[in-house]
């Protein structure tokens, strides 16, 4: 048996992607920006993409750049807000500790640049408080940046009303969308949002594209130079193809997000409850206010590293906020901004569920999960010091 548990990594593409690709790259296959009508018939097509990815967040077309990612969106939306901010001497930006990288070293390099980044706490279930955003308010804020779902841990942030509270104050919002677009309700007008980033290969479209919502009347700033292509935002000729298996991936995800959403939320939950029960665990972030897939336990006395070889042997694909994920030898920023200790934090492992999955590939995770931390335990020296009572087990 396989079980793909790592959705929030990247996704298998749908079959709907590809069928709406193929076409494009042997038959369609022109520059939307030549003039002759083979090259119009592209332009249409990519308009036509635009026109069905602008409907399902209830966004007019022009408000939608194509990028080659999460990445590139949120470094462009978080850029520009930065530098309409800066033309009106504000300098000020709120964000969270637990952003995705794309977010959090756009920020270090502005403060590089001279802008001031507070990051709000996101407690211990991983929820930011709409109140102490507003508190951190000032009169030179020009952007607040929230993403609208963890990746690691899953959360779901108060989206609508931290937007609200935006408004009120005549603050730029921006949304990092990767994990949430496809997979949960998404209204930019309800939502209040006026900047959004999503990226297909989180729900089911190719990798190296995605898209920016930006309100109209927010001037962006340019990250690639060159041609005037998507209004003369974003340089370089489309990727059509990709553009339209984008746009099939999210027609078809937002078709039958109510069916698997329900789906997902109960295999989440037997998942939840079958980790549960392992001695010293704990799951990480709020056990509602989460992805319909997502899975997060810390497991004491065990590296998440070894954990993840384990259970590649047993064939589950699944992910760990631990060192070599990262490069580096800290645990995971998310696990530490909410509140757990290195030891612990080293010892989490991320499932993040398909639409696909089944009560018996749960039972098969849980089954495993549970052997693989008792096998780890056995020959692990801090195990061996918490069962002595030579240290204190925290969970
Ligand atoms: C995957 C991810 C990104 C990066 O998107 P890419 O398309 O891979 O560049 C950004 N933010 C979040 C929350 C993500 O999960």
């Amino acid at each position: 048996m396989m079980i793909y548990a790592d959705n929030a990594a990247t996704t298998k593409m749908s079959r709907a992607a590809i069928d709406a690709m193929l076409p494009v790259m042997e038959e369609d296959y022109g520059n939307p920006s030549s003039l002759y009508t083979f090259g119009q018939r592209a332009k249409e097509i990519l308009e036509e993409a635009r026109s069905q990815v602008a409907s399902v967040i209830n966004a007019e077309p022009r408000e939608i750049i194509f990028t080659s990612g999460g990445s590139e969106a949120d470094n462009q939306a978080i850029r520009s807000a930065a530098m309409l901010g800066k033309k009106k001497g504000k300098n000020h930006i709120i964000s969270t500790a637990f952003e995705h990288h794309a977010v959090l070293h756009t920020l270090k390099r502005l403060e590089q640049e001279g802008f001031e980044v507070t990051l709000l706490d996101v407690h211990e279930d991983g929820l930011v408080r709409v109140e102490e955003l507003e508190a951190a308010i000032r009169e030179d804020t020009c952007l607040v940046t929230v993403m609208f779902a963890n990746n690691e841990i899953g959360t779901v942030q108060p989206i609508r009303q931290i937007g609200q509270v935006c408004k009120n104050h005549g603050v730029i919002f921006h949304t990092d969308a990767v994990q949430a677009m496809g997979h949960l309700p998404i209204d930019v007008k309800e939502d209040n949002i006026d900047l959004l980033s999503a990226s297909a290969h989180k729900f089911h479209g190719p990798k190296g594209i995605g898209f920016l919502y930006v309100r109209k009347g927010i001037r962006l700033t340019n990250l690639i130079e060159g041609g005037a292509q998507e209004r003369g935002l974003r340089a370089g000729t489309e990727n059509v193809a990709s553009i339209v298996g984008m746009a099939a991936a999210l027609k078809e995800s937002v078709a039958h997000m109510k069916e698997d959403t329900d789906h997902m939320r109960k295999m989440r939950d037997l998942l939840i409850e079958g980790l549960a029960r392992i001695p010293h665990s704990a799951l990480n972030g709020d056990p509602v206010k989460r992805l319909p897939g997502n899975v997060n336990f810390c497991f004491e006395g065990i590296e998440g590293e070894s954990l993840l070889l384990l259970l590649d042997d047993r064939g589950i694909c699944a992910s760990s906020g631990s060192a070599c994920t990262s490069g580096s030898l800290d645990p995971s920023h998310v696990l530490l901004a909410i509140g757990r200790v290195h030891d612990v934090a080293h010892g989490s492992l991320r499932l993040s569920l398909g639409e696909d999955i089944t009560e018996e590939q749960v039972e098969y995770l849980v089954k495993n999960v549970e052997e693989v931390v008792e096998y780890l335990r056995s020959f692990s020296p801090i195990w061996r010091r918490l069962v002595k009572g030579e240290a204190e087990f925290i969970l």
